[in-house]
């Protein structure tokens, strides 16, 4: 969403929030005459009118000046603190727009020598590195998009453009179109590749009619050279954000950029697509991925283990491999959930440990509520459920909150907002953000590791 804020915009709505976190005084003494200077990737720029204030706001603000650039959808944030020369003081500022200025100029060229660094720098791929076709499992399901998407990141734009992939949840779609954009980038066949959900994608469209700012937008997303789109069906039904994209899609592809999309159906079972958009993605090739057999669930599950450094015997890979058919994200929350079981113990994984947690998995309910997650979330933290959804903004409440939100999308799958108004939010980018914020640190940090599988062990009793 920021990228299509200017910065004072921006910078006038984190100063609001401010404004209702510290004194009338103090927010008339040290924050009145900044600015946003700029954005570099993820440092922030802020502006003080001289060395006393910008001290103050390095040692005393920060954190607040960090936690409302965050909750406007800057993430992650540094921020660094420069004095403003005496002579912009008085100068009206003009709008400059955020990350993206410059991108629609050269938006044609292709190559990657042909593109500055910095305006390399300034596309925000939005992919996860974890993504590749290194670890992804090849096998019967999913073959044939992994052919057509190693083909792409060898020759962008040659063959099957658009691809459009589809299938249940679950199953490898984002894996492998993020894993296309991440080799294109490795091996420097595209720099400007952006990966964009479609729900980031309508936001941001709202968002840039909202602030007037649609020449931005449009130029981002015009000016890449690889677009990838996650999860097109949350296109259906909006009008006006289908024909954005609509827009996007001929000026893309008549300049020969590839284009990619994931849906869980095919165009023509997405209801209240627009015909010509349907038409658009039957254009191209259109492949179906279904959940891999077996055989291929099994070598999933070993390569799994190996990256968690476990081996696991024959039989517990199969027995693991049967309990779950249809979703490989649902099959790595048992292997995770068993792994976290047997570290926390200091035991081996044996079939007899899994067979005593899969036993529970089977009597687990089979509506599992978003409501469900926050209660236990809550109890999990001994808060209650009024805290969790509250206003309160103390950390003790914001991580088990950013967890049940976590939680919530992962086995829920639900759409952020909706995520959000579950815990009582009224913006999504704070939902986007915070499963962000706990995939990553579950990554690293034991305890967050711990609560989370804690808290599904009890949702799944
Ligand atoms: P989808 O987008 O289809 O809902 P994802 O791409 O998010 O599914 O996949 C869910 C999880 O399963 C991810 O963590 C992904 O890495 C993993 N996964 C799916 N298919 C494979 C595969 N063939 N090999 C390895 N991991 C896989
Ligand atoms: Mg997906």
């Amino acid at each position: 969403m920021n990228r299509v804020l200017d910065t004072t915009t921006l910078w006038q709505t984190v100063l609001g929030e401010i404004e209702l976190g510290v004194s009338q005084g103090n927010f008339a003494t040290w924050f009145k005459n900044t600015r946003l200077l700029r954005i570099d990737g993820e440092v922030v720029v802020v502006g003080a009118p001289n060395v006393f204030i910008k001290q103050q706001l390095e040692s005393k603000f920060n954190d607040i000046i960090v936690q409302s650039l965050e909750n406007n959808g800057l993430n992650p944030v540094t921020v660094e603190y420069k004095i403003l020369p005496a002579s912009s003081l008085h100068r009206k500022v003009e709008d400059s727009p955020v990350i993206l200025s410059g991108r629609s100029s050269s938006g044609s060229t292709g190559s990657t020598s042909e593109v500055s660094s910095s305006l390399t720098h300034s596309y925000r791929h939005g992919l996860n590195e974890k993504y590749t076709f290194e670890n992804f499992i090849v096998g019967s399901g999913n073959e044939l998009a992994y052919a057509a998407c190693q083909a792409i990141a060898q020759n962008p734009a040659a063959k099957y453009n658009p691809l459009f992939l589809y299938g249940g949840v679950g199953i490898g779609k984002t894996h492998l179109i993020q894993a296309v954009g991440n080799a294109l980038i490795e091996n420097k066949k595209a720099s400007r590749v952006v990966y964009v959900t479609t729900e980031q994608f309508v936001q941001e469209f709202l968002d840039a009619i909202r602030y007037k700012k649609n020449t931005d937008f449009a130029g981002y997303y015009r000016g890449a050279d690889v677009l990838i789109i996650d999860d097109v069906q949350f296109i259906a039904g909006k009008e006006k954000t289908q024909e954005e994209f609509f827009h996007t899609f001929n000026a893309l592809h008549q300049a020969n950029k590839q284009i990619i999309v994931s849906s869980d159906a095919r165009p023509k079972d997405i209801p209240t697509l627009t015909d010509r958009l349907r038409s658009r993605f039957e254009w191209g090739m259109a492949i179906d991925m279904q959940a891999p057999d077996f055989e291929t669930r099994c070598v999933i599950i070993q390569s799994k283990a190996q990256q968690h450094g476990v081996n696991l015997s024959h039989d517990l890979v199969e027995h693991l491999a049967g309990s779950v058919q249809n979703n490989i994200r649902e099959l790595e929350g048992v292997l995770n959930q068993l792994v976290a079981f047997c570290e926390m113990r200091q035991l081996e994984p044996t079939l007899e440990i899994a067979l005593a947690l899969l036993g529970s998995q089977k009597n687990r309910p089979r509506h599992l509520t978003a409501k469900q997650v926050v209660e236990r979330t809550a109890r999990y933290f001994s808060l209650s459920v009024e805290e969790l959804v509250g206003p309160k903004r103390d950390k003790e409440i914001v991580v088990p909150r950013q967890i049940a939100m976590y939680i919530i999308r992962s086995e829920l799958h639900l759409s952020f907002p909706k995520i959000a108004r579950e815990l009582g939010r009224k913006d999504h980018t704070t939902a986007i953000h915070s499963v962000e914020k706990i995939d990553k640190e579950q990554s690293y940090d034991p305890d967050v590791r711990a609560a989370i599988s804690a808290i599904k062990e009890k949702l799944h009793v």
